[in-house]
């Protein structure tokens, strides 16, 4: 049911499945990575994965790598280069990695046009370039997928820093035939709101049908927009990666309550006992993860127990997600 839920896979993104808290920072050899579709083999829609994550003479492998079959878009990852002043890697490169990798959907190679790039931002005429490039990029990479008669589906990813650049960005890539459009994440959810509404009127004006993903933005405050304007899918990782990344709010509940971990991540608990630790909340969420680690999962201590705690959160996110999809059907 729309919208779908894609996340963003980094290859961290992993637990080890012999592990438990009495091995506490610890890990024997011949463990056995296990990535959360294998623990929850129906929860997430698809994962995104970035060029930027994977070198190409890894990809072949990745599927089996992953043990995933589902839905694998690919990214070049031009969050992760917004600071250089061109992508690392030409459309040929991105497009055959996509390839390579037997994914589903591939993304044209863009840049940010974004003035948060960088501090200072960025002058109108570096705005101007990083549009024009990601126009031109799509358009290379349309031609490259029509001659090598790619099997992925080639999503146009839509650029721009207000209101007039998204949609004159989107009317370039209607124009040149794309028929799924990949709006770039803006920190700004009201900008968000007004760049799906450009993206979609532009469509409705030249009479055209089209699938809109938006990247990077999972905000709950936005997904009963997503719903009513007929997303078809997006994707985000904020929820898993401030398990660990945050300062603070580490633990989510689909109420919309997050809770701060506790913090014990030196090596060596010494005196320190974890069983007598006064925590904020008892846990009673019945997620795999949860029963498993008990109050652990608030301990904000090595690899395991902080990825744990993140796929946590993605079984919150997307129950929360599945409510809104269920109050979008009353
Ligand atoms: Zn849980």
């Amino acid at each position: 049911m729309k919208p779908l839920y894609f996340l963003p896979w980094w290859p961290s993104d992993y637990i080890w499945k012999e592990w438990n808290t009495s091995f506490d920072m610890g890990r024997m050899t011949g463990w056995t990575k296990t990535y959360l579709w294998e623990v929850l083999p129906n929860l997430i829609d698809g994962i995104v994965v970035s060029r930027m994550a994977v070198s190409l003479r890894q990809i072949k492998l990745l599927r089996q790598k992953l043990r995933f079959t589902g839905v694998i878009l690919g990214d070049s990852g031009a969050h992760s280069y917004r600071n250089y002043e061109h992508p690392p890697f030409s459309c040929e490169d991105v497009l055959e990695f996509y390839a390579q990798g037997d994914f589903t959907y591939g993304l044209t190679v863009d840049m940010v046009a974004s003035p948060w790039v960088r501090p200072g931002g960025l002058s109108d005429d570096e705005l101007q370039s990083r549009l024009a490039l990601t126009i031109n990029n799509a358009e290379r990479c349309l031609e490259l997928h029509e001659r090598y008669n790619y099997p992925f589906t080639l999503w146009g990813v839509v650029q721009g820093w207000d209101v007039t650049s998204y949609r004159s960005c989107a009317k370039a890539l209607l124009k040149l035939g794309f028929t799924y459009l990949a709006i770039a994440g803006q920190r700004k959810l009201s900008l968000i709101r007004d760049a799906i509404d450009a993206v979609s009127e532009e469509a409705h004006q030249l009479g055209k049908k089209i699938n809109i993903h938006v990247l990077g933005t999972g905000n709950p405050k936005i997904l009963e927009f997503y719903i009513q304007k007929g997303i078809t899918s997006f994707d985000s990782s904020t929820w898993l990666r401030k398990a660990w990344l945050s300062e603070k709010h580490n633990y989510f509940l689909v109420t919309g309550k997050h809770y701060d971990a506790y913090r014990a991540t030196r090596v060596g608990l010494g005196e320190f006992d974890v069983n007598k630790l006064k925590w904020d909340i008892e846990i009673n969420c019945s997620c795999y993860f949860c029963r498993s680690l008990g109050q652990q999962i608030l301990l904000f201590r090595g690899h395991e127990r902080n990825t744990r705690r993140g796929f946590h959160n993605i079984c919150q996110y997307v129950q929360l997600l599945k409510a809104h999809r269920k109050d979008a059907l009353v």
